[in-house]
């Protein structure tokens, strides 16, 4: 797409949609409230770490040969209205044909599935810009040091797809959302003050 073009969303959007669409509405309509919480600051840390060890790691941890990897690929799509980096992308061949893999570091030891739908905006951004489908990408968990493999199914591009819908109606009728149905994230949430309707 063209530099310039604004677009709304950013892939770490996702999840904050995810956990809770009211988060995301602050964040949205109340941009001077976004705090960087000491979690943010230990994400991009352990990023940063995990990108270094990655530079001296063979590809065998993705059960590949051989490729080119590109490190903090910035990828945007306006068909989206969604823009994000991704960690990694890997470039390879398979069955003489290139292929692009999305690689995603992740300060956790799960696959959550808000972790797969990012992946899932990060392969169609990369098919939006780089022209070539994409059929799977990686999470790699940092704690474990271990590389899953997560397949880019018709299932998660159509969670994306609602996902994305739900958001621009939001931002379209700035609304705020109802709270979340799991009031456990309400305790040590940090916009705790702005929602006097949860206990
Ligand atoms: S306090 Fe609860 S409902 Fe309000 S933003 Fe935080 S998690 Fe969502």
């Amino acid at each position: 797409m063209d530099e310039g073009v604004e677009v709304p969303w950013r892939v770490t959007d996702l999840k904050q949609y995810v956990y809770c669409a009211r988060i995301l509405y602050y964040y949205t309509c109340l941009p001077r409230v976004r705090p960087t919480t000491y979690k943010m600051e230990a994400s991009l840390e352990a990023h940063a770490a995990a990108e270094d060890l990655e530079q001296r790691r063979s590809l065998r941890s993705y059960g590949l040969k051989g490729g080119e990897r590109h490190f903090s690929v910035s990828l945007a799509s306006e068909r989206l209205g969604m823009r994000g980096q991704v960690d990694m992308v890997i470039e390879t061949e398979s069955g003489g044909q290139r292929e692009l893999i999305p690689v995603d570091y992740k300060l956790s030891d799960k696959v959550a599935e808000h972790f797969q739908l990012q992946l899932t905006a990060y392969a169609v951004m990369l098919e939006d810009t780089w022209g070539e489908a994409v059929r799977r990408g990686f999470l790699y968990l940092i704690p474990l040091r271990q590389a899953r493999e997560v397949r880019i199914t018709s299932r998660l591009r159509s969670a994306l797809d609602e996902a994305l819908a739900a958001m621009n109606a939001m931002l379209l009728r700035e609304e705020m959302p109802p709270p979340t149905r799991h009031r456990a994230k309400c305790v040590a949430c940090e916009f705790r003050r702005f929602c006097n309707d949860v206990v």
